[in-house]
């Protein structure tokens, strides 16, 4: 089984621990690489998607970057057209963008997110992608 095959299993970084709060529909992991320190004041994770899985609508006080590993997964602005992601993509995220991503129905998918500048302050989580979004995407 190649790798893109096998996105269910851990790649490169441990897959972790479920997501279990209400922020994200579907089954979801991550594994925390770097926890945020005054000196970085960044973190960065591994997040994994079960085929489906995405977060709710959210904006970064200091942005994100995704580096997109491995699947195939969707960014979204609002009001923009969704965006297909592969393996090798990077996403560069600005401060208070309202955005979400995930898997797409059917693929796993894999990225590391990397939340810049979190002295700006946490996530601030908003609506889910409903189905109806979710299955008429543009
Ligand atoms: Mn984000």
């Amino acid at each position: 089984m190649n790798k893109s095959n096998n996105l269910s299993e851990s790649v490169i970084f441990p897959k972790g621990q479920k997501i279990t709060n209400e922020n994200f529909i579907g089954q979801v992991w991550l594994e925390m690489l770097v926890s945020n320190d005054d000196t970085f004041n960044c973190s960065i994770g591994n997040v994994t998607f079960e085929p489906g899985a995405r977060n709710n609508w959210h904006k970064h006080p200091g942005g994100q970057i995704l580096l997109v590993t491995g699947g195939k997964g969707y960014y979204q602005e609002e009001g923009k057209p969704v965006q297909v992601l592969h393996e090798g993509d990077v996403v560069k995220i600005r401060p208070y963008v309202k955005h979400w991503h995930g898997a797409t129905p059917d693929s796993w998918f894999t990225h590391i997110a990397i939340s810049t500048n979190v002295q700006k302050g946490n996530v601030e989580w908003m609506e889910p992608v409903t189905d109806e979004e979710y299955n008429n995407l543009k």
